[in-house]
């Protein structure tokens, strides 16, 4: 009942790895817990932050047993599709949890595929989840009365808007090319954090999804990672924005900006100049707003830029 799919050793020879003694105290507490044998196998599985919290970006980091040809996990219903990192020998994948997720246990299921065994390696790692605290202070702002109240010429353009972030936004490139840390888009304080809740001309709006930076109109706004510009267009609340796919699922996205410095398709590096700020679209003045969205929920920008990435 103890069987291991042989593995290929560094020179490509294939080896039958020895079968493992386990600890007869833990054979009998997996079996009477109903886990399957395979699950003592040292899979060893990390996540950055430690504590998992609704609203923020996690780097899971995976050492499994065996060499890996890939690796591919589901987590809160989403795919992830690991990468591997030859310099530690782990598989690493960014995620995230959206911000109106119940605190809990979660679990990360994992399937392996190696090209020395047909049947796919399973392993499963539950994790936490923490409540987030996230300001709860209302600003009154005042913005044109097209945006609170649009014309039905308004209502039309705003449609057209929608259609197109739910076109573009909904594409996931499970591909990683995002590479290392996320960098500051703008150099500059930061005027409104995410999750803060907001009302426009007395009408409570959704929470603040992005982070918003205090500049003039004309400052350079850089990429934060590596990436590919799947939007680069005007938007009615958004302004003219950018948004760049970095993979697995991971988009950043500018908006507001008076000035866009790159097309749809081009390829950008962390640090390169897609467009100077603004105040286009609905904004109370000149800013900086910067979300980040992973597989369709908006994550905390500040607390991805806190994360060290592989
Ligand atoms: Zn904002």
């Amino acid at each position: 009942m103890w069987r291991q799919p042989p593995r290929l050793s560094r020179e490509g020879e294939a080896e039958r790895l020895r079968p493992r003694t386990l600890p007869l105290g833990l054979v009998l507490t997996l079996l009477v817990l109903g886990l399957p044998l395979n699950a003592a196998l040292p899979w060893t599985v990390h996540s950055q932050p430690t504590r998992l919290l609704n609203g923020a970006p996690v780097l899971f980091q995976v050492k499994p047993p065996a060499k890996l040809d890939s690796l591919t996990g589901t987590w809160l219903g989403h795919e992830l599709t690991f990468s591997y990192n030859p310099s530690t020998r782990t598989w690493f994948a960014l995620a995230g949890v959206d911000i109106e997720r119940t605190p809990g246990k979660y679990t990360l299921e994992l399937t392996a595929h190696s090209a020395t065994s047909k049947a796919p390696l399973k392993f499963s790692s539950a994790f936490a989840v923490s409540r987030a605290r996230y300001p709860k202070i209302k600003v009154q702002l005042a913005v044109e009365k097209k945006f609170t109240e649009p014309s039905p010429e308004q209502q039309a353009q705003i449609a057209e808007s929608v259609k197109v972030k739910q076109d573009f936004l909904g594409r996931v490139t499970l591909d990683r090319e995002w590479n290392g840390n996320f960098a500051a888009a703008v150099d500059a304080a930061t005027s409104d954090v995410f999750g803060s809740q907001r009302i426009f001309n007395g009408v409570a709006q959704r929470p603040h999804f992005g982070l918003d930076y205090r500049v003039p109109t004309g400052t350079p706004v850089a990429a934060m990672n590596d990436g590919t510009i799947l939007l680069a267009r005007f938007l009615y609340f958004e302004g003219n924005c950018v948004v760049i796919d970095h993979g697995q699922g991971l988009l950043t996205l500018y908006f507001h900006l008076s000035e866009l410095k790159v097309k749809e398709g081009n390829s950008v590096k962390r640090g390169q100049e897609i467009g100077l700020s603004g105040g286009t679209g609905r904004a109370t003045g000149p800013h900086l707003h910067v979300a980040i969205r992973w597989q369709g929920t908006y994550l905390d920008p500040a607390r991805l830029l806190s994360l060290s990435l592989p």
